[in-house]
């Protein structure tokens, strides 16, 4: 069997690693220490195991001498055969351990990388808006994916490794020296004779490896800048195809220096190993000999070879065991940035005793609230307003006054930092999280829709939604006629995020899905990249009798949408700085009086002017 352990040249730390050693406390190896409490019985059968293995494995060297001395030199065919056979059950029986081993190994590995994962599946889909507006996509996979399975690994590759590379190791030290303390003292001296020259090759040839799959990276920059539909179009229009010529000859005239370098430090590594390899029997044999002929006349060949042998053996386990510290630190590492994401707070929590309306009525009240997403840089100041129930509500006011933040507050995707949001005359804070929610349906400005079919992502409101429910919701939402158009009807798929749809279909078929649901309240946030006239006046026409039947409020950027409600709230710089009715505020001359000019009165003639 090949000693166990890493790939070669991953035994070295990164700057970036260096810098970020994690800290290693009783508390996080306590913490690690419990993910393997559940598998205990498990792991004892493992440790078991490869304490036998590794024993086991020994023994075909030990009896290599015998074979040489009772079986060779004693001319002894029945010892021979006896010796050779019992070697091969060793080995044999050896092997199938290990096999034992690594399924029962790969089994607890998995498992535990499998309640972690659960774990933290379930901890994220607790966080709050702000924890997803804050943190890069890419950072919570690569926790959820990468980080976990090095975990995984962590379990089946290097705990497994150092146990059974140490036995190894203690088991050849003790055998050798109970053969002959002299020969196992000159193979104890032999061994860092090999094992520095590799460290070093290696450390050479790693950092060669890192440059070349830098300089790689810069050539995938270069070839997706510059060889992509507008990369190109700017290269040939600024008649740049001789410099872009350059910097990639340059790039990879260095990437194949690298490449050389590295294969040749990878041949200086072989031959410093071979050599320094046979450098180790040779020394023993030599010593061996001196004392078999001139000192020890009870040393045998068999004895010789058992300890050329079993040096053979400690060469794999050393160099393992050199790596043991980065390693360590590496396992610290990911165990420390999955225990990160797991101990951040959950924002937003269900109160300890909520509030569970028997039927929600949609009533809103905001009173004196004020809110910030990052402390110092207050978004709402001291905000009161009440929305009867069945009555309708439309915000108004510059881009980045907080339309869309008082809409974020009512279902709680943040919570106030003064004041209150009542919903049904009750703090939002006090009620259940699952009725509130539920209470309330928000179509956004940005529509997702999931990656299947239109069915799909209308179920996904109400998953026991029957047909003639999901085609009545369809039309209100005025998307009927489009669905009925395609070939497959409600079973068409719309892409990646929708994307197979426009704008306009996406955001009916969104209105279709929060109608399903069937919320108390409606939060409509009006789109504000510019949609067709025909599209608008679908998803007008859509949502005029919507508004009119149940409590709403709506986000307006359009003339058309904010006469639809009862009242007007204009808010600017995070205040509210008129309110009432149409006709009034244009009179009032004020900030609304402003707007209705430079924006919902000109996009209305606009609109009137499009072609149709
Ligand atoms: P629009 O009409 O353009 O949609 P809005 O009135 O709805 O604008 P909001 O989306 O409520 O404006 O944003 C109000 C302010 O809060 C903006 O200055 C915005 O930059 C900021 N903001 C919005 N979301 C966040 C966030 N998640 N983190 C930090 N700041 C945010």
């Amino acid at each position: 069997m090949p000693p166990r352990g890493g790939p070669m040249g991953q035994g070295f730390l990164t700057e970036e690693e260096k810098a970020n050693r994690p800290r290693v406390t009783v508390a996080l190896l306590r913490r690690i220490f419990a993910y393997l409490v559940p598998y205990w019985k498990q792991l004892l059968v493992v440790l078991g195991c490869i304490v036998l293995s590794s024993v086991l494995g020994l023994l075909p060297s030990v009896l290599t001498g015998r074979i040489i001395d009772e079986g060779l030199i004693g001319r002894s065919l029945n010892a021979l055969v006896r010796l050779i056979l019992l070697s091969l059950a060793v080995t044999l029986g050896s092997n199938l351990i290990r096999v034992a081993e690594s399924y029962l190994n790969n089994w607890i590995a998995q498992h535990i990388a499998f309640d972690m994962r659960n774990k933290m599946y379930q901890h994220l889909q607790r966080m709050s808006q702000r924890f997803f507006t804050g943190s890069s996509q890419g950072d919570i996979i690569t926790r959820m994916t990468s980080d976990i399975s090095g975990v995984e690994r962590v379990i089946t590759n290097t705990f497994t490794s150092i146990l059974s590379n140490s036995i190894t190791l203690v088991a050849a030290v003790i055998i050798m020296f109970r053969q002959n303390w002299i020969l196992a003292l000159v193979g104890m001296l032999v061994v860092p004779l090999f094992t520095i020259p590799t460290r070093r090759a290696g450390k050479t040839r790693w950092t060669l490896t890192r440059e070349a799959q830098q300089c790689n990276d810069e050539i995938n920059g270069i070839l997706n800048e510059t060889l992509s539909v507008s990369g190109q179009l700017l290269v040939k229009l600024f008649g740049r195809e001789d410099y872009e010529y350059g910097r990639y000859k340059d790039v990879n005239h260095r990437m194949i220096r690298l490449n050389i370098r590295e294969r040749m430090a990878g041949q200086w590594f072989m031959m410093i190993l071979t050599t320094f390899t046979s450098i180790g029997p040779m020394l023993l044999y030599l010593v061996g000999g001196v004392l078999m002929m001139k000192y020890d006349a009870t040393l045998t060949v068999g004895d010789i070879t058992v300890l050329v042998a079993l040096l053979g053996r400690m060469y794999g386990p050393v160099n393992t065991l050199l790596n043991l510290q980065v390693e360590w630190i590496r396992s610290m590492a990911l165990f420390t940035r999955i225990f990160e994401y797991y101990d951040m707070p959950v924002e937003i929590q269900n109160p300890e005793n909520p509030v569970v309306p028997a039927q929600a009525k949609g009533r809103v009240e905001f009173r004196n609230v004020s809110f910030a997403y990052e402390p110092g840089r207050p978004i709402l100041k001291d905000v009161s307003f009440t929305l009867e129930s069945g009555r309708s509500i439309a915000i108004v006011g510059p881009s980045g006054s907080g339309k869309s933040t008082m809409a974020n507050l009512i279902p709680r995707l943040y919570d106030v930092t003064g004041g209150q949001v009542l919903f049904d005359g009750v703090d939002v804070r006090d009620l259940d999280l699952n009725a509130l929610r539920g209470s309330v349906g928000i179509v956004s400005q940005e529509t997702y829709l999931f990656n299947g079919t239109i069915r799909e992502n209308l179920l996904y409101a109400r998953p026991d939604a029957t047909e003639a429910q999901l085609i009545d919701a369809c039309k209100k939402a005025n998307i009927y006629d489009f669905i009925q158009a395609q070939e497959k009807g409600l079973d068409t798929l719309v892409g990646n995020r929708g994307l197979k749809l426009s704008g306009g279909e996406k955001q009916r078929v969104s209105i279709a899905r929060v109608l399903l649901k069937d919320p108390a309240l409606l939060i409509f946030d009006e789109a504000t990249s510019s949609l067709d006239s025909i599209s608008e006046a679908r998803i007008q026409e859509a949502i005029d009798p919507i508004i009119a039947q149940r409590t709403s409020i709506l986000i307006a950027h359009r003339l058309s949408t904010i006469l639809a409600a009862d009242e007007i709230l204009v808010v600017k710089d995070g205040r509210i700085v008129e309110r009432g009715a149409h006709q009034n505020l244009v009179k009032a001359g004020g900030v609304y009086a402003e707007l209705y000019e430079t924006q919902f009165h000109r996009a209305e003639r606009a609109g009137d002017d499009a072609p149709n």
